[in-house]
């Protein structure tokens, strides 16, 4: 297209951009302000919507072969109590290792050509498209400027997008241990306010995620409180004896509220634009899958500003949906009164089992993508 674009940020959002863009023809230079290309975190879910994009760019038969393709979820209650279960065979639903992904995404940018900078951080963008670089020592210009630069991004801040960060309350601890699980199947355990993931995600690696109110001291020390997360979950000794000797990160959960994800030649990307509790684990998928969609929309209509428009208007709705069911759910992980815990349990069950909801959180979890069925979102990520 003989365009140039300027992304901020190198995490998962903004490698994605950089390969979709440039493979659309974008001159495209990214600049992640650390000084090295990494991604911290341990095991990733990756449904439909993000794994047709890494199909066009031509990764995901190298993701999968060091990846889990799931055939079942499961979610266990007080005691190990089984409330729901899902076949996923029928769908691709990958388990990866985040290293791998973020890998395999900067070598799809570099392969159509990207421009990757480290250690060049972004201090302010406008809207007309100017970069300022490293307090204000340099500045480039785009016809397209990207903000992929995560949580607190600046270039939302300073291009005037009025959105901002809630804390969720809660947080989580992610591990990876050798891998003893020999099923693909990836069970969620939950027990009073505390809830514990457990999914193969490599030949060699099981995925460990352990959530809990930030309040709880004892839930997000790290290195992992084992004996406390015993207590709670007495029949996982096999799981926490692996956990004892992995090194792990903590994260707090928060939500990004932005009214606008498009101003003048700005747009944002991944948790930028739409940061979500993991509990349906589409924060990265629909990062992906948006940043694609931008490409193909800058590829549709030519001109800049009409052709952000039209990418917000189709994609944000279900952004927000998502955004919004995973935020309720996770309200209902640490949040529901300890005395009620056992209608939680007949809550979920219920739910799960009611062919609407199934049907509907189905798809939100695929990001959106149909099965049988279609669903259209309107602007405020309600179903039209
Ligand atoms: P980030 O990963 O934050 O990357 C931002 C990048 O920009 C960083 O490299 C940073 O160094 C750089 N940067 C920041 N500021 C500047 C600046 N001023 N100049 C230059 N560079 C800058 N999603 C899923 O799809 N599936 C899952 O299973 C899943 N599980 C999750 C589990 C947990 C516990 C959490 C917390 C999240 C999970 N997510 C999941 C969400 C997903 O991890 C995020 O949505 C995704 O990684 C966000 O990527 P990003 O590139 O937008 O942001």
């Amino acid at each position: 297209m003989g365009l140039r674009a300027q992304v901020a940020g190198g995490g998962i959002a903004g490698m994605a951009a950089a390969a979709s863009l440039a493979r659309h023809g974008f001159e495209t230079r990214l600049h992640e302000r650390g000084s090295t290309l990494r991604e911290l975190g341990a095991g990733i879910y990756l449904k439909e919507n993000s794994l047709r994009v890494l199909d066009e760019l031509g990764v995901y038969e190298s993701l999968e072969a060091r990846a889990v393709r799931l055939d079942e979820t499961r979610v266990r209650t007080e005691g190990g109590r089984l409330v729901l279960r899902r076949r996923v065979a029928g769908e691709r639903l990958l388990v990866a290792l985040r290293e791998d992904l973020h890998g395999h995404l900067t070598e799809a940018a570099r392969a159509a050509g990207a421009d990757i900078v480290t250690r060049s951080r972004v201090e302010s963008a406008d809207t007309g498209g100017a970069l300022t670089l490293q307090s204000g020592r340099e500045s480039e210009r785009g016809d397209l400027i990207v903000g992929a630069d995560g949580l607190h991004s600046r270039v939302r801040t300073t291009a005037g997008f009025e959105g901002r960060v809630q804390m969720l309350g809660d947080g989580a601890t992610r591990l990876l241990i050798p891998r003893d699980e020999p099923e693909r199947v990836s069970t969620e355990h939950w027990s009073g306010r505390l809830r514990v993931g457990v999914t193969p995600c490599s030949p060699d690696h099981t995925y460990v995620f352990l959530i809990g109110p930030e309040t709880d001291e004892r839930a997000r020390a790290l290195p992992v409180d084992v004996e406390y997360w015993l207590r709670a979950f007495p029949y996982l000794g096999h799981v926490f004896e692996r956990v004892a000797a992995a090194e792990g990160t903590h994260h707090p959960h928060a939500l990004v509220v932005c009214p606008r994800w498009a101003r003048g030649r700005v747009a944002l990307v991944g948790d930028a634009a739409h940061a979500q509790p993991p509990n349906l684990g589409q924060g990265a998928g629909l990062a992906i899958a948006n940043a694609w969609a931008l490409a193909t929309a800058l590829r549709d209509h030519g001109d800049i500003e009409p052709a952000l428009a039209a990418w917000e208007s189709a994609n944000r709705g279900l952004a927000l949906s998502v955004q919004r069911w995973s935020h309720r759910y996770g309200l209902a992980g640490h949040r529901w009164p300890p005395r009620l815990h056992p209608l939680r349990t007949a809550t979920l069950w219920t739910l799960g089992h009611s062919p609407y909801t199934r049907r509907r959180w189905a798809l939100l979890w695929r990001g959106g993508v149909p099965g049988s069925d279609r669903h259209v979102w309107n602007q405020t990520g309600r179903r039209a």
